[in-house]
């Protein structure tokens, strides 16, 4: 072998906000705060204010490697951690205030967090909080001296302050690029949640993906609502990819109802918008209900759906009433978490818009650092033939090979493929579809009926706001679908009407044998249907006929 002769440059995260600040010195970061009013800086405030917080962090003592929490909503106090605390050597661990208080009291013990820097609003949580973690050293509340809200916790600081008392000269210091640089934990239905543990050079790496025309295309030219909250996956690697871009960023703080989000894209012009499903429903249904014309009050282009099956319904509904594209996207915490991207290729330029919106209901190709395969339940290949539905494994320089201090190899084979515990078919062309979660496909005498197609087809209905599928007990084939329908308020919908519906788009023996109706339905603290607690919900169900 001989070496190539080119520079070895670690792939460092302090090395995207220098980019930024440097390239993009006016590249805007637009925030609503939990203050209230909105407020803007530039990369090149984020740059000084991540140094002066690398300052303050090194006066606290904080070591490389040593884990610093936040519990915070999407602004710019929050990207200046990440820059800031990674920056250092330090490691950022994210934490999601939507999962259950004992869970959160289980990840901040389990990854020995030193600091926690919280919004105002977190504090009876973090006060509660604080007597379970004793490993927490001190709490910062992410505000000024003006907002300090009054508590007991002893030695609070005041985040604003602890930057002024600092300079903005600092070094960011260099080291191997495979060092952690932040934490993230699986919001896990079942068990403790698990801790994603990226590094530098796979936060970096990542972001090339997120940038990539045929990736999400971020770029200098867009402006990004991150609806997605950086307690998730690194807000799928935007603040990485904003930097590394010079896009303008839009954080929406604690406010995802549709009208707040609504009036984000409109005043700040928007023209890329990311985020699950459950907010855009939320979107759509503020549009018909005030009777708005997004497509000619909003510049929105494209709008990344992931985390749940983007329906067509939705995309139907962008595409027609706000004129924006949806790039359906999938992949998961231990991935970073970009592994496939709807995006067209030059022969569906002729499609028709049916035909179009039937491709976007798959998730995409594989980005270049993620190879993909389906497997049966023996391991064997299946064949790439948009038939053939496997458990789906994925490898590359951006997915997670083992848990944070698990034992074990973290559902790695032997190839260094992880299992992601999806289920999905792959065409000829490589794009995937997901058909469902392992553990939620509905075995039916021996086959196997997607409750992710389903719940697509129920949403298409206007009068449904919300579907889940889950399998019911049967005698004779084992398992049966059950449809749970959330009806849009004011409208009537019955079973009859909603089965009639199904019986043209769903193949005859996929027909749910029931349909019950309630008035919400539990989601995890991700925003994705809870089908185990559904299942434990509709446990002693019994299906007509059963
Ligand atoms: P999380 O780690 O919380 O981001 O969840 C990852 C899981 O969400 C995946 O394994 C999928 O089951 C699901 N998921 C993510 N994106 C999609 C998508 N576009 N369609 C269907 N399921 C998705």
């Amino acid at each position: 072998m001989l070496n190539g002769l080119m520079q070895e440059q670690p792939l460092l995260i302090s090395s995207l906000i220098e980019h930024a600040a440097r390239l993009h010195p006016q590249g805007e970061i637009v925030s609503r705060t939990s203050e209230g009013p909105i407020h803007r800086c530039t990369y090149a405030d984020v740059r000084r204010r991540a140094r002066q917080l690398a300052n303050a962090l090194t006066a606290l003592g904080v070591g490389a490697g040593e884990r610093v929490a936040t519990l915070a909503w999407n602004g710019y106090r929050h990207m200046e951690l990440y820059y800031g605390v990674s920056g250092t050597g330090a490691v950022l661990h994210t934490i999601n205030p939507r999962l259950f208080p004992e869970q959160i009291e289980y990840i901040v013990n389990h990854a020995e967090d030193r600091l926690l820097f919280f919004d105002p609003g977190f504090l009876p949580l973090v006060e509660k909080l604080a007597a379970r973690a004793p490993g927490i050293s001190r709490h910062v509340v992410l505000t000024d001296r003006a907002h300090m809200p009054a508590s007991s916790l002893p030695g609070l600081l005041c985040y604003e302050e602890l930057l002024a008392a600092q300079s903005a000269d600092f070094a960011w210091p260099q080291f191997d690029e495979n060092s952690a640089s932040s934490l993230c934990y699986t919001s896990g239905t079942t068990g403790n949640p698990k801790g994603v543990l990226y590094s530098h050079r796979s936060s970096v790496l990542h972001s090339w993906a997120a940038c990539a025309v045929d990736g999400l295309a971020v770029s200098a030219q867009e402006t990004v609502l991150l609806v997605v909250p950086m307690f998730h996956v690194n807000a799928w690697g935007m603040p990485y990819a904003g930097a590394m871009s010079g896009a303008r960023l839009v954080m929406p703080g604690p406010a995802l109802d549709g009208r707040s989000v609504y009036e984000l894209l409109r005043d700040e012009r928007v023209t890329l918008a990311l985020g699950v499903p459950t907010v855009w429903l939320m979107l759509q249904q503020y549009v018909e209900s005030a009777g708005l014309r997004p497509a000619e009050e909003l510049c929105l282009r494209r709008v990344v759906i992931g985390g749940s099956a983007a329906p067509r319904a939705m995309s139907e509904r962008f595409a027609n009433d706000f004129g924006a594209f949806v790039v359906h996207a999938w992949g998961m915490t231990e991935m970073s978490p970009l592994g496939s991207v709807c995006n067209l290729l030059p022969r569906h330029a002729g499609l028709s818009p049916e035909q179009r919106l039937a491709l976007q209901e798959k998730q995409g190709r594989a980005v270049y650092g993620v190879e993909m395969k389906i497997v049966d339940d023996d391991g064997v290949e299946l064949p790439h033939d948009g038939l053939a539905a496997g458990h789906l494994l994925v490898r590359g320089p951006w997915i997670t090979r083992a848990y944070y201090r698990e034992e074990g190899a973290g559902n790695v084979d032997g190839d260094g493929f992880f299992d992601t515990g999806d289920v999905a078919t792959i065409d000829a062309d490589g794009y995937m579809q997901i058909t469902d979660r392992a553990k939620d496909v509905i075995k039916s005498g021996g086959e196997w009926i997607s409750s992710i197609a389903l719940e697509n087809a129920a949403i298409a209905h206007p009068a449904v706001a919300e579907a889940a599928v889950i399998g019911a007990a049967h005698d004779k084939w084992q398992e049966r679908p059950l449809l749970i329908i959330v009806r849009k308020a004011g409208h009537e919908l019955g079973r009859d009407e909603m089965l009639d519906f199904l019986r043209d788009r769903v193949a005859t023996w996929w027909l749910p044998d029931d349909v019950v109706f309630v008035d919400e339905l539990p989601h995890t603290a991700t925003g994705k249907l809870h089908k185990l607690r559904l299942r434990e919900q509709f446990r002693d169900y019994r299906l007509p006929g059963a």
